[in-house]
Parts: structure tokens; sequence; C-alpha cells
């Protein structure tokens, strides 16, 4: 069952699902710094929405390198329902205490305020890092949850952001973002 919450302006989903076949401005891919793409959403994102997007990834790479974990690039959607792919960095986890926090809320932010420079209203994330990339789920989901909280409670006034929905693959992970959310409004808005 999908959960929704409103932040100030914007309305939060978390709802499970498959994040290629959402309709929203933006979908934001789980990706490596590389920008090559790779396995898990990164992979389904470039086989669901066809080769233009890794075309224009390359071009960003020719251009600027490498993407630092916690950083955000923007390319076009290609065949998605979405005009917009924001591809950015999570950090692998190595045990806690490399800052994997710090990046993986940089990670979040990056990608909104990426989101507003492109007039994007509606945005769908994945659950970032807790692939492949190891990041304790419920760790994982705090930060996501509590950055996105954040941004959109700055923003509320400007009403610039209708929607974030996060577009959980699984139900564990969808009930543990769930939980997340309930201790995030128990701790927060009593
Ligand atoms: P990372 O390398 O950042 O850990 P992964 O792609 O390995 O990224 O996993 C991140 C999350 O995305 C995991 O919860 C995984 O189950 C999920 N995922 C994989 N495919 C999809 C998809 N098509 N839609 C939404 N989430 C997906």
């Amino acid at each position: 069952m999908t959960t929704e919450k409103l932040l100030g302006h914007t309305r939060l989903f978390l709802m499970q699902g498959d994040i290629t076949r959402q309709n929203v401005d933006a979908i934001v891919n789980a990706a490596n710094s590389s920008l090559m793409g790779g396995g898990g959403v990164d992979g389904a994102i470039h086989r669901a929405g066809g080769p233009t997007i890794l075309e224009e990834c390359k071009q960003i790479r020719a251009m600027h390198g490498q993407c630092a974990p916690g950083e955000a690039v923007i390319t076009g959607g290609g065949n998605l329902n979405a005009r917009f792919v924001i591809h950015t960095v999570g950090p692998i986890w190595h045990g806690g205490s490399t800052n994997e926090n710090i990046i993986l809320a940089n990670a979040y932010r990056n990608s909104l305020d990426l989101a507003l420079q492109y007039e994007v209203r509606t945005i769908s994330f994945p659950s970032i890092s807790t692939g492949a990339y190891g990041y304790p789920l419920e760790q994982a989901a705090e930060i996501a949850l509590t950055t996105v909280i954040e941004f959109c409670q700055n923003i509320a006034e400007q009403q610039l952001l209708d929607e974030v929905r996060f577009i959980l693959f699984d139900q564990f992970t969808q009930s543990t973002y769930k939980a997340a959310l309930q201790k995030l409004s128990n701790e927060d808005m009593p």
C-alpha cells in the first residue's frame, strides 16, 4: 500500500514498484561514478530508456570526467515516460566511518537541486546505495527521508515541487522506509 505525506507544498509518496515505469518529470538513477551503466536500477533504466541516455552520459563524461559520489548529473529520459533522468552516485558502504551518511544525503540533495534547475515538478527516487553498494537499509532510509523532508520544507513557500516519490523495488524495502517515516514523524512532527 502506498504511504503519502504532505511536506509543505510537496506530496511525498512511498510506493513499491519499478522506477522505469514511472510517469514523472524526472527519475533518479543510482548510477556509478563511471556513468557508463551497471547492474541493478542503473541497468534497468538504461535498458528501458534506450541508447540515447548512455550517449548523453558519455558526453558528460568527456566534458566533466567521472561523477563523484554525492554528485548528480542530468540527461534526457530517452524512451522512458520521464523527461529527464538524474544520475547520482551514492556511497559504497565501508562500515560507516568514511562519510557515507554525508555522501548519501548529498546524493539526494544534489539530485533535488538539479531537478529544480530544470523545473521538474514530479520526481521519483529509488533507494540509493542499498543494493550493490551495501548501505544498511534502515540507516539509508532515515537519511533519504530526512534529507527529502528538510529540502521540501525549505522550499515550501515557493511551491516548486509537487511530488517526490520513492519507488521501492521490494516489499521489505518499502516497509523499512515506511517505518523510518513513521519514526521521523513521531520525533519531529508530533
Ligand atoms: P546501488 O549500487 O546504489 O546500491 P542498486 O541498483 O544495486 O544501487 O540498488 C538500489 C536499489 O534499487 C535496491 O533497493 C534495488 O532493489 C532497487 N532496484 C533495482 N531495480 C529497480 C527498479 N527497476 N526500480 C526501482 N528500484 C530498483
